[in-house]
């Protein structure tokens, strides 16, 4: 059976998920800062610890069968890969920004500006979408002292929460892409069966992640309330309790609406409401 590799980043905002999903995945292995290579015991996996910039390049041309990286940086590096699964960590958006005190307001007065940036492929893709001429400041990092050193009109970066901006004399202008964390594969790689176990792995991660178990108590009389408002994958599980007009209901809801869920739960008689951590839903 031929060992995988998969990419990941050796340290910056993708490692500590990155590392933790696999582990959530069951995977073991150590995980030291030092390391650049880690061999997983139970199964046939090898982790490649790299610096980001250079994942996708390294799953196109195969010397990595899988990684684990921004689509930002797949874009950048016009690296052919195969997408396998969009993660839901490292999100950000990348955007254009310019000088609090410019007023321009529509796209088309980028016309002629100088834009700083780390990202000038899919900075120019964008430009030629909307069939603008601009300057294109190709730089490494820091960015966004550009317009206050009059190195350019505009930048464009990842944004998160624009203090760094605001910090910077700068508003956010234009939204260009959103990113996230997503898991890639060599084309062709899809379908090895390992793969597809370790992507069905990180789905089951996922999708427990997403979601939480409750048990609670209610009366007989409000049962129906309640299951009415549970969104049962079947229908949820009732079981009876010491009391006879009693039952208890274990059920699985989702992370997003929780608190509001937990909150109509309880306005219809649900009592000692328990939430546990899911840890694997398997499909
Ligand atoms: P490396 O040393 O691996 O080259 P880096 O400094 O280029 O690391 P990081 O800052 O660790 O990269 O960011 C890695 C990725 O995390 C980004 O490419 C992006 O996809 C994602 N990300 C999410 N939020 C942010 C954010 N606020 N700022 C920067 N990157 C973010
Ligand atoms: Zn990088």
């Amino acid at each position: 059976m031929k060992t995988l590799k998969i990419a990941i980043q050796k340290s910056g905002r993708l490692n500590e998920k990155s590392v933790e999903i696999l582990k959530n995945c069951g995977l073991s292995f150590e995980n030291y800062k030092s390391s650049l290579i880690s061999k997983v015991g139970n199964f046939p996996l090898e982790i490649l610890f790299l610096r980001d910039d250079d994942i996708p390049e390294y799953v196109q041309d195969g010397i990595a069968d899988l990684g684990i990286v921004g689509e930002n940086i797949i874009i950048e590096t016009n690296a052919k890969v195969s997408y396998l699964q969009k993660l839901g960590f490292g999100k950000c958006s990348l955007k254009i920004a310019i000088k609090n005190t410019c007023d321009i307001n529509e796209i088309k007065e980028l016309e002629g500006k100088a834009i700083a940036t780390s990202y000038p492929v899919i900075l120019s893709r964008y430009l030629k979408a909307n069939n603008i001429t601009a300057q294109i400041r190709n730089i490494s990092g820091s960015v966004e002292i550009g317009p206050g050193l009059g190195l350019s009109d505009a930048i464009f970066d990842i944004v998160s929460t624009g203090s760094t901006l605001k910090n910077n004399g700068l508003k956010p202008f234009v939204s260009v892409m959103d990113s996230e964390a997503v898991l890639i594969s060599t084309q062709g790689m899809e379908l090895n069966a390992e793969v597809l176990e370790l992507v069905k792995r990180i789905q089951s991660v996922l999708r427990a992640k997403a979601t939480k178990y409750v048990v609670l108590n209610v009366e007989k009389k409000n049962l129906q309330r309640i299951v009415d408002l549970l969104p049962g994958v079947k229908s949820p599980t009732i079981v009876p309790l010491f009391e006879e007009e009693w039952v208890a209901v274990h059920s699985v809801i989702p992370e997003e609406d929780f608190w509001q869920k937990i909150n109509a739960l309880k306005a219809a008689g649900a009592q000692g409401i328990v939430v546990m951590p899911i840890e694997k839903i398997i499909a």
